[in-house]
Parts: C-alpha cells; sequence; structure tokens
C-alpha cells in the first residue's frame, strides 16, 4: 500500500479517516469523514470492485470533501462523509457483510451517519439500520431520494431560464433529458407538465421510447442527445459530460441536470463560459436528495423535504450572483460559497 502523499494531492483538512476489517464476513472498508463542522457527516456508502485499497481511499477522500461542499451550498447543518466497502456489489454483498458495515458506522458514534450510493440500495439500509441507527433513506424512514432530487433540478432549472433568457417559464422551452432513469424519468415528466418541449435519450432506447409516448416528448439516440439544438441540456445519466470530445457539440443557451461530476476538469467550466453556455454546478442543483434523506433526522416530513429542494432554485440564484460579481464561474462560485461556510463553522 502507498498512501503516502494522498493527503497532499487530494487537500489535507480531513478529521478523519477510519479503516476497518471484519475477518469473518471479508469486511473491508474505509469511512472518511471531511467535516463534522456544520453538523454530522451525513454521505452514503458506495461498494466497489475498487482495484487497490488507495483507490478505495481516494474515493472516499474525494467523495466526502464533495459531500461536505454539496451540504455546505444547500445550507444544511451536515458535515460530509462517505463510506466504502471494498467489493463487488453483484456478488460479494452478502446480510452478514452488511450488519458488520453497520457496527463500524455505529463506532463512530452518530458523526458519520450512512445512506444509499452506487452499489448499495434502501433494502441495503435496512440491514444495515439492524446494527446501527445512524442511517437514513431506509423504507421505514424517506426511502427513495430520486424524486425530491427531480424537484430540485425543475426548480432550480426555473433559476437558470431567469438568467438565460430572462425568464424563470420553462413553457416552450426544449429540454433534452439525457437518462430517463429514476431522477432523470421524473424530470421529463415534470418538464412536459409544465409544457416544456422535451426530448429524451437513454442508452435503454426502449425505456426513452416509452417514457416518450408516455409524455408526448421526441426521442434521440443517447450518441446524439448533446448536439441537439435546444434551450437546455439536462444530462441525468453518468458523468463526466462536459470534455474535450463533446464541449464543440453542445448547441444549447444552458446546462442543468442531475448527473454528478458533469465537468471533467474546472478548465471545461470556463470553456463553456466562454462559449455562453450556462452552467448550473451539478452539486447544488442535484442537492434535493441529500436535502431529503437530512430532513429525516428531523422526523421526514415529504412536504417540507419537498419545500426545501425547492428552494435550489435561490442558491443557484446566489451562486450565479457571485459568479457575475467575482468574474468567475457558477463552479468556482459554488466552491467559495461552500468553503466560506465550511470556514466560518470551524473557526
Ligand atoms: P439511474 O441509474 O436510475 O438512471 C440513469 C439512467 O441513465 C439509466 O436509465 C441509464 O440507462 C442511463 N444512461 C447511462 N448511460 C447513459 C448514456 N451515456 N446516455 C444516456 N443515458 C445513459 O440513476 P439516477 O438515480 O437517476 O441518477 C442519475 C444521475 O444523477 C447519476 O449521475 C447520479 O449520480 C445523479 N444523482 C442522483 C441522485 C438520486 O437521488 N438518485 C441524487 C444526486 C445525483
Amino acid at each position: 500500500m502507498r498512501f503516502v502523499g494522498v493527503f497532499e494531492r487530494l487537500g489535507d483538512g480531513y478529521e478523519q479517516v477510519v479503516f476497518g476489517h471484519d475477518p469473518p464476513t471479508g469486511l473491508r472498508t474505509i469511512i472518511a469523514i471531511y467535516s463534522t463542522a456544520r453538523g454530522p457527516a451525513l454521505g452514503g456508502t458506495r461498494m466497489w470492485a475498487y482495484a487497490t485499497e488507495e483507490d478505495a481511499l481516494i474515493d472516499a477522500l474525494r467523495l466526502s470533501k464533495a459531500m461536505a461542499y454539496k451540504a455546505a451550498a444547500a445550507d444544511l447543518r451536515l458535515g460530509g462523509g462517505k463510506g466504502v466497502i471494498i467489493g463487488d456489489s453483484s456478488t460479494g454483498k452478502t446480510p452478514d457483510l452488511l450488519r458488520a458495515y453497520g457496527r463500524q458506522v455505529d463506532r463512530l458514534g452518530g458523526t458519520y451517519i450512512t445512506t444509499a450510493d452506487v452499489g448499495t440500495t434502501v433494502d441495503d439500509l435496512d440491514v444495515i439500520a439492524e446494527t446501527t441507527s445512524h442511517v437514513t433513506g431506509t423504507s421505514r424512514g424517506s426511502g427513495d431520494p430520486s424524486p425530491n432530487t427531480a424537484h430540485g433540478v425543475f426548480h432550480g432549472m426555473h433559476a437558470v431560464a431567469e438568467i438565460a433568457f430572462g425568464e424563470p417559464s420553462l413553457e416552450g422551452r426544449h429540454v433534452v433529458v439525457s437518462g430517463v432513469g429514476k431522477v432523470g424519468g421524473a424530470l421529463a415528466r415534470k418538464l412536459a407538465a409544465a409544457r416544456a418541449h422535451v426530448t429524451v435519450a437513454d442508452i435503454r432506447r426502449d425505456a426513452a421510447k416509452a417514457l416518450a409516448s408516455e409524455i408526448g416528448a421526441d426521442v434521440v439516440d443517447a450518441s446524439e442527445a448533446f448536439a441537439v439544438p435546444c434551450d437546455i441540456q439536462a444530462p441525468c445519466a453518468l458523468g463526466p459530460v462536459v470534455t474535450d470530445e463533446t464541449l464543440g457539440s453542445f448547441k444549447c443557451r444552458a446546462i442543468a441536470g442531475a448527473a454528478n461530476n458533469q465537468l471533467a476538469t474546472p478548465e471545461h467550466g470556463r470553456a463553456l463560459a466562454s462559449i455562453g453556455i450556462i452552467y448550473a454546478p451539478d452539486y447544488v442543483i442535484n442537492a434535493g436528495g441529500l436535502i431529503n434523506v437530512e430532513d429525516e433526522l428531523h422526523g421526514y416530513d415529504a412536504e417540507r423535504a419537498r419545500r426545501k429542494a425547492e428552494a435550489i432554485a435561490g442558491t443557484l440564484r446566489t451562486v450565479f450572483e457571485i459568479a457575475r460579481a467575482q468574474g468567475i464561474t457558477p463552479s468556482e462560485a459554488a466552491d467559495r460559497l461552500a468553503e466560506e461556510r465550511i470556514r466560518g463553522a470551524r473557526r
């Protein structure tokens, strides 16, 4: 294992990193807590067949910091943390392993609170909840956060439309939704109900076609979606979306979608700005899911969580205003807002 230099590479300031091994179940886990300055470190558990333990550590560190920024930008009283379980979620996941993981989470005494991420589901959280109470998003709690993520993206898109077109209404706007899974599907339905002109795309072409005929949308091939002339691109599959290869394809005024890690690098954010495309920072506009699981800490109220997700529009307005005033990109503005809030709480 060569962990030397990892902190230097990713930046310091991490509060705690815990390695856990449970020989009877084979559990190998790393839980990274970036910060608890603003509240408990809430972040999902990712189960992934990492090639090396160093890869798993880097992912846990990177993702825990991203959670802290996302929570701070959304002004939630949360820090940021992330758990990773090293293993293939389709073959290596057993109830005993998940219970052992729950015991690891429990030992942290509530400084880290877990929820679902890539490779873990609401059913898995129910098993983890057998050995720790520091878990949100179970079937008895707030459940699947995707509808609230879509709700937040939909409202955030109104703030984007205001900047791009001078008015928040999406009626008659052409929006391309790439990826019609849990979030993209719900978003496309909301857009159609708001009388937007919707085009959908998915590598599961049948799913895209079925949704299109349900809501009266157009369908394009997933490989062509970013090149469709439109008002707003809403990437709702996987990042990165804005890369050296795709940058020249976009024929839209704005990019506003749920996918994580949409920009390949911060330079791609600057490149978008230079060609006049407004970018809604992914972790700001897709915070509705985190808002949903956070609400569970106060006794889950679905209506309250929806209202809090609607406030994403206001957060985006603040971010765009900081970007304008300081001559930086919206992503840089979101980072500054989050960093200031975290630094303030640390002081
Ligand atoms: P999902 O797996 O339900 O849906 C993803 C969809 O994208 C699938 O239908 C898949 O077939 C499709 N897809 C994959 N690659 C594609 C491609 N190249 N082109 C077009 N379609 C493609 O996932 P989800 O929960 O809807 O999440 C979507 C994105 O939003 C992910 O990046 C996720 O990290 C992010 N996100 C989700 C939530 C949430 O609450 N679910 C919260 C925040 C962020």
